[in-house]
């Protein structure tokens, strides 16, 4: 009933609330990050349910990654909304054209390219250019920029101009290989990524009777992220979302940060002229971030310019106070990444959890020293981006061992009552030489390992729930359930510290944030040439710093490699915002040469004092020193890690009759 729903409202402030009531109607939440925009939609969606005034069914949530589509339908499920769809533009639009694709054009739908850089590289071939690889991304961008922003081949020349972007060759050039290129599709039969959005968009153009049926499924949509939408994506929106229907659009113009691709904040800030009958709600109360991390947020943008600037909201943080943002200086690259491990180890150590804590950088190429500084110490972590969970050879053979298991007979034998089943799940795994104890060591071995303790836990998780709810937890119901989210694209939480790109990080939230590698060229990045790019890089800055819910800690070297020139600076966005002295981090021999101008340094690493890897201390028994932990702490933290680890390794012997 009503009063049940209402329990939806409880963890909302009022401006919050006003979103999740304003059921019907268009709505449009400006608000700055960590406000609970999020929050606020997925509840919207959950009363609108419980309510009794949505269908599940009838409901739509876009979001910007798989990711957020997955976590935005775990919040439903808990909330008591499930079997609403959350979703990409993308993957909606796709299922859509696998829909009515036999229909309205006949067949099945054309694959989808995989090799597209390849492709434009034939294109450009055709046309008797000669490009390096380098370039072959630019116009690859270009393409692709060309066609979110919808301009045909040869309007290109034209547009490219007016917007003010710089072409990476002559346009006349780009616009022959643009249009070689979609006759190369064609005549293969692929299509891409941007068809995908195209074709289902022309489709329901043209097809007024496919149109009505979509629009009768639908109706009630909101778009999270919306400051970040294409030309191309509203195309499809528009006819997605027809006269009857309820839109809500939540964003931050602020955090506008694709528009390199053809996104722009224009739908998000002309939504109340587009839709003159809209609540507009405005939202200022930061729940994320401690005052410390919003003080600075707010600092870059006050420094914002342009037009996205013009619509910044200052934040007030609702945390108590926390830890000072911490500015470090390093040397050189390993000397920055070293020196994160070792915080990253100082944290854990004093109970933060390896997946609340994230490294962002600006390129993807940055993340390879810090997979190397992390698996020296032995930590865990996984990159994001390159996830792809499901797909990871480890877990597609897992299911299929679960499978086989299930299939066996097990199920019945399971069904049992106590903490069982995820122990059969162990056992499954183990008898593919899954240990229980995490492997010393280097990454690969060790993300491998950690993909598959994650299946792990979602068994007991899955378990918890199901008997919680009295449903069935046995093996069978587990591999449906994986079945489930691996078409959902739902992958469970691996346990290790995120590696990721400021882009790939927006909307997410840690504990813990490292932003690294903040010298001018990267941050911004050295392509980053006119005002509008150049306040796009401040943009993706703020974006780092409010993914902080407590610690915050801002880095760069000043050389990329020992003994290189330090020719570096730090990042302009920073200037008046750090204090005068950055702490002087790097533990290396000669560590302050580089910032004298001085390069000379000899090869060998001090690595200073041993410290009690749990409360800190200088350490100067031997024994203590190599234990790296004093006698009197209680417990460190590969204990407090592992120990759940270790009452699998007993399970898992029991589960085969061995005593453990
Ligand atoms: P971003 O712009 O980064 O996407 P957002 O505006 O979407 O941020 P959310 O992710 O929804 O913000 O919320 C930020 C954090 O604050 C989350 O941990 C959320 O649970 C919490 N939060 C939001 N609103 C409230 C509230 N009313 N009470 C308590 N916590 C809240
Ligand atoms: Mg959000």
């Amino acid at each position: 009933g009503p009063g049940d729903a209402d329990a939806v409202l409880a963890g909302l402030d009022p401006e919050q609330r006003a979103v999740a009531t304003a059921l019907h109607g268009p709505v449009c939440v400006l608000a700055g990050a960590g406000t609970g925009k999020t929050r606020a939609i997925t509840h919207r969606i959950a009363y609108g349910v419980r309510s009794g005034v949505y269908r599940p069914q009838q409901v739509l949530a876009v979001t910007f990654t798989a990711r957020a589509a997955g976590e935005m339908r775990g919040r439903l499920r808990q909330l008591g909304a499930e079997g609403v769809q959350a979703r990409t533009f993308h993957s909606a639009a796709l299922r859509q054209l696998q829909y009515f694709w036999p229909r309205a054009v006949g067949g099945e739908v054309p694959r989808l390219l995989e090799r597209k850089v390849q492709l434009v590289a034939e294109a450009a071939g055709r046309c008797g250019m000669r490009v390096q690889r380098t370039e072959l991304r630019d116009l690859t961008g270009e393409i692709e920029w060309s066609k979110v922003t919808q301009i045909v081949p040869e309007d290109y020349p034209a547009a490219v101009a007016k917007s003010g972007r710089e072409a990476p060759r002559d346009a006349a050039e780009i616009s022959r290989v643009y249009g070689i290129y979609e006759q190369l599709k064609r005549d293969r039969g692929v299509i891409d990524f941007e068809d995908v959005l195209l074709l289902t968009a022309a489709i329901l153009e043209d097809r007024p009777e496919i149109a009505e049926q979509v629009r009768s499924q639908y109706q009630h949509f909101t778009v999270d992220e919306y400051q970040d939408v294409s030309p191309l994506q509203q195309r499809l929106l528009d006819q997605w979302a027809g006269p009857g229907a309820s839109l809500c659009v939540v964003g931050d113009a602020s955090q506008t940060i694709y528009s390199f691709t053809g996104a722009t904040p224009d739908y998000l800030l002309g939504f109340r002229s587009r839709h003159p009958d809209a609540t507009v709600v405005k939202l200022v109360r930061d729940y994320r971030s401690t005052p410390q991390v919003v003080h600075l947020a707010n600092g870059l943008l006050a420094q914002a310019r342009g037009e996205a600037a013009q619509h910044r909201l200052e934040l007030v943080s609702q945390r108590e106070g926390g830890p000072e943002p911490v500015y470090t200086e390093y040397p050189d690259e390993p000397a920055e990444a070293e020196g994160t491990a070792q915080r990253i180890r100082e944290l854990m150590a004093r109970g933060v959890r390896a997946s609340e804590i994230a490294v962002l950088f600006r390129t993807n190429g940055q993340s390879e020293v810090y997979e190397q500084a992390l698996a020296d110490l032995g930590l865990p972590y996984q990159l994001k981006g390159a996830e792809r969970f499901f797909e990871r050879p480890e877990i597609r053979e897992a299911g299929t061992l679960l499978r086989g298991a299930a299939r066996a007979g097990g199920a019945d034998t399971l069904a049992v009552d106590g903490p069982e089943l995820a122990a059969h799940v162990r056992a499954v795994l183990a008898s593919r030489g899954f240990s229980a104890e995490p492997p010393a060591g280097s990454g690969a071995v060790r993300e491998r390992w950690e993909s598959l303790a994650a299946l792990v836990r979602l068994a007991e998780e899955f378990e918890t729930q199901q008997r919680a709810a009295g449903l069935p937890a046995d093996l069978a119901a587990y591999v449906a359930e994986l079945d489930a989210r691996a078409n959902a694209q739902h992958a469970p939480a691996v346990e290790g510290v995120t590696l990721a790109s400021l882009h790939a990080a927006k909307g997410l939230e840690w504990d813990a944030v490292f932003l690294v590698g903040l010298t001018e060229g990267m941050v911004p990045i050295t392509y980053a040439k006119t005002d509008e790019q150049v306040e796009e890089e401040r943009r993706l800055l703020y974006v780092g710093v409010t993914r902080a819910r407590e610690h915050l800690s801002l880095s760069w070297a000043l050389a990329r490699s020992p003994g290189g020139r330090a020719g570096r600076t730090p990042s302009r966005f920073l200037d008046g915002l750090r204090p005068g002295s950055a702490v002087r981090g790097g533990a290396r021999a000669g560590g302050r040469a580089g910032v004298e101008g001085g390069t000379e340094r000899s090869g060998r690493r001090n690595r200073g004092p041993v410290k009690c890897r749990v409360c800190g201390r200088v350490l100067s028994e031997a024994v203590e020193r190599k234990l790296r932990r004093c006698e009197g702490c209680p417990s460190s933290m590969d204990e407090a890690l592992y120990e759940r680890l270790r009452a699998w390794r007993g399970e898992t012997a029991r589960a085969h009759g061995v005593p453990a």
